[in-house]
């Protein structure tokens, strides 16, 4: 649908919830934000652009917000649809968006050597098959930068790191349009019903919460992300202000159950007890949380509230002592 002039919406799922593409139809250029899970090109992508009477040619250029299997996976087969379109992202997800390995090495796996946590085989297969074939990145950017769509029409690239750091939004000042990806997750992904589906999946906390008072500085009228319903004025703020809150009542919650832990717990005892606590998704989801706990565990190290135990893995957490 085409629910701002010139900005379509390509609704589609992942798994059991909502997935949000939007392809930019400008006079000298179409933009697509995001390519999907693999098979999405073909099976979401180009039929939508059919409806409207475009194909494949008219992408001109990817801008994939961040490095994650449901915005990028479907890059290979928009470049082997069309060799013309430049797919672009920013400069520090590159690595892993060119390279499935590099992307379970760095990003699903990467909890595996120090806290024992990783998915299953089938799991694992899921994600490779998601993330389809390597795809060099033609372009980087690095926030800042605007991009001529033709017809006075430019729209502006921001970074806003978090979900991972070189992640990108994108600005229409035409209609006031913020297009977030993931950048900002408020405090649950919701599925295509409207339940809870899985937690938050945030990485790094301190740069995901300059990115909440970032996205808060700007005139952003309406927010749309890839897997949250459409935010409209007041909304905006309200969706800032519960993903600001989630990331505060994680650090409350963890500092809260390692006090009662005098020989300390591991990411994985954290999940467990943690999660019920932190949302109603379904308990199966729980394990999703090592990014965002991960993500916690770092920054309260880093703000010298907690100490990792040396010894072998899996690490574990401490309060650190006040003496
Ligand atoms: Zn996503």
């Amino acid at each position: 649908m085409e629910f701002v002039s010139d900005i379509h919406l390509i609704s589609g799922l992942v798994g059991t919830r909502p997935l949000q593409l939007y392809f930019l139809n400008g006079t000298k250029r179409g933009a697509l934000l995001d390519t999907g899970c693999a098979p999405d090109p073909e099976r979401l992508i180009f039929p939508y652009l059919r409806e409207i009477g475009l194909e494949a040619s008219d992408i001109d250029i990817v801008i994939n917000t961040h490095c994650d299997l449901d915005h990028c996976g479907g890059n290979h087969a928009v470049k082997n649809a069309n060799p013309q379109a430049q797919i672009t992202c920013g400069e520090a997800d590159r690595p892993l968006i060119e390279n499935p390995q590099t992307m379970w090495d760095l990003r699903y796996n990467a909890y595996e050597a120090e806290h024992g946590i990783h998915y299953d085989e089938a799991g694992r297969e899921a994600i490779f098959d998601s993330l389809g074939s390597s795809q060099p990145v033609d372009w980087t950017w690095t926030g800042g930068e605007t991009l001529d769509l033709g017809g006075g029409w430019r729209i502006e690239i921001h970074r806003t790191p978090g979900h991972s750091r070189g992640h990108l939004a994108i600005f229409d000042p035409r209609s006031g349009t913020m297009l977030t990806g993931d950048a900002v997750q408020g405090s649950v992904y919701l599925d295509k019903d409207g339940a809870p589906a899985l937690c938050p999946t945030y990485l790094q906390v301190n740069s995901y919460l300059k990115t909440i008072d970032y996205l808060e500085s700007l005139p952003i009228k309406l927010l749309a992300g890839c897997h949250w319903p459409l935010k409209r004025e007041g909304e905006v703020r309200e969706f800032l202000e519960e993903s600001r809150e989630f990331v505060e009542r994680a650090d409350e919650l963890i500092l809260a159950r390692l006090a009662c832990c005098p020989h300390g717990a591991s990411l994985r005892e954290l999940i467990d007890n943690v999660g019920p606590e932190l949302g109603s998704w379904p308990a199966a989801a729980n394990p999703e949380l090592v990014y965002a706990l991960a993500g916690h565990l770092e920054h309260l190290v880093c703000a010298g509230k907690i100490t990792a135990l040396s010894g072998t893995p899996p690490l574990r957490y401490t309060l650190r002592s006040r003496s």
